[in-house]
């Protein structure tokens, strides 16, 4: 069964607002194993919407309609669905009842405005909006399915998930289940070489491959009519992908490189900070979005001006007079700074010319130092990123955190 996406609103087509009602359905129907094969978006035109349905009708099985159900003389879905469909519009007194209740509740009588929210097509039936004024429609005409939801997320979304899925789940007979395996330290088109065969011989489950702020994800989905067999298949799949990958794999699904870090911190039971200066608190930033993170987090400084390196975390001034701020030496002696006032197990630093002025031949711009100090031991790193001033900063940061994770796990760090 394939299903078609109609969002109505000239809102959407003007870039007033993102027609996230379409990727949410879309994550919804694909994981009910419902295929989307298109997605439209149309104005409040009434003749571009029957038009809209009327070709959605002639390639799609379920025909998903969004926005469009308020009271007001632009909210024309009912009415164009029911001119698509050459029948007439009836008053559902049912609907009515419930629009009429809606108003009462806010102590207010019903606008003679809102009595159009409860005209439906003939032939098809009120779903109950719990969240608004505006129900929701299902119809089946032939063989083709028609649902139309209200524009607003806050009511389309709970009415999709409670009233529309379990109906919809009864006309699938397939589920697709996915599961993503996150990467660091290797590139793409890496994986994409190591994992050749297995990407292009796949068909069930298949092997997708992602590349997102600095990471790449590789999505293996299986489309089956068993929820265990979907399980097993991919199973199968990711342990083939693991042996290849490694460590490189941090974690899966909703697992975060910090989610990852933190746990491993907890484990071991270490605690860490943070020093940074060009980064300018981004690690700290991203490692204190995660719940928990308190429990290995001590402190983070951003340190960006050479007094505050000395200042803050007793770096030496001869060590940046010789060396200079962006230095192996300079971000060894931050990482030893930092561990030691904040009295933790790990200390991490970074220094570096984010640009796009500042660079010069021996020190380019993207050129970064990053210094962990654990134990007793410190090692720095280089590395140089590229793209613009935020890119180089996220890469750098990302990077220090792959780092800080090889370190925990005892791996060696490239
Ligand atoms: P209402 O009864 O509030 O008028 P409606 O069903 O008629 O609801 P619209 O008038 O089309 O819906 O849209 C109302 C609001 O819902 C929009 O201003 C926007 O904030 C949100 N909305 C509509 N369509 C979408 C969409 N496709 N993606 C995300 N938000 C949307």
């Amino acid at each position: 069964m394939n299903c078609e996406i109609i969002a109505v609103g000239t809102e959407l087509l003007l870039g007033d607002i993102v027609n996230t009602n379409a990727q949410f359905l879309s994550q919804k129907l694909s994981s009910l194993g419902l295929d989307v094969y298109h997605q439209v978006v149309v104005g409040d035109n009434l003749g571009r919407l029957v038009e809209a349905i009327k070709l959605a009708s002639s390639r799609s099985d379920i025909i998903i309609t969004t926005g469009g159900l308020g009271p007001t003389d632009d909210d024309i879905t009912k009415l164009g669905l029911a001119k698509a469909l050459g029948v007439e519009m009836v008053l559902e007194l049912n609907s009515l009842e419930r629009i009429k209740s809606h108003f009462i509740g806010y102590g207010k009588p019903m606008p003679i405005i809102n009595e159009r929210q409860a005209y439906i097509p003939v032939g098809c039936k009120a779903v109950a909006n719990d969240n608004g004024t505006a129900p929701g429609i299902i119809g089946e005409y032939g063989k083709k399915t028609y649902i139309s939801l209200p524009g607003p997320p806050r009511e389309m979304i709970p009415m999709f998930e409670e009233k529309i899925m379990p109906y919809l789940k009864q006309k699938s007979n397939y589920i697709i289940k996915s599961h993503t395996l996150k990467v660091i330290g290797i590139g793409e088109s890496a994986i994409q070489e190591c994992l050749g065969d297995i990407i292009i011989g796949q068909s069930n489950p298949t092997v997708a491959l992602y590349a997102k702020d600095g990471e790449v994800q590789i999505r293996i989905t299986a489309k089956t009519q068993d929820e265990g067999l979907a399980y097993e298949r991919i199973k199968a799949v990711e342990k083939q992908i693991r042996s290849i990958l490694g460590i490189n794999i941090y974690g899966s699904d909703e697992d975060t490189l910090e989610s990852v870090i933190n746990s491993l911190l907890q484990d071991k039971n270490k605690t860490i900070a943070f020093a940074e200066s060009c980064t300018g608190g981004l690690i700290s930033s991203r490692f204190t979005d995660i719940p928990n993170a308190s429990a290995s987090y001590i402190n983070g400084v951003v340190c960006y001006s050479n007094d505050a390196k000395i200042n803050m975390l007793g770096v030496n001034k001869e060590t940046l007079i010789k060396y200079g701020a962006v230095s192996m030496e300079t971000a060894e002696e931050m990482a030893l700074g930092i561990k030691k006032i904040s009295n933790t197990d790990i200390g991490v630093s970074i220094t570096g010319i984010a640009g796009p002025s500042g660079g010069s031949d021996t020190k380019p711009v993207g050129l970064c130092f990053i210094g962990l100090a654990i134990d007793d031991i410190v090692k720095t790193y280089s590395y140089i990123f590229n793209g613009n001033r935020r890119r180089i900063k996220w890469q750098a940061s990302t990077k220090a955190l792959d780092i800080l994770r090889r370190t925990i796990l005892d791996i060696e760090v490239k």
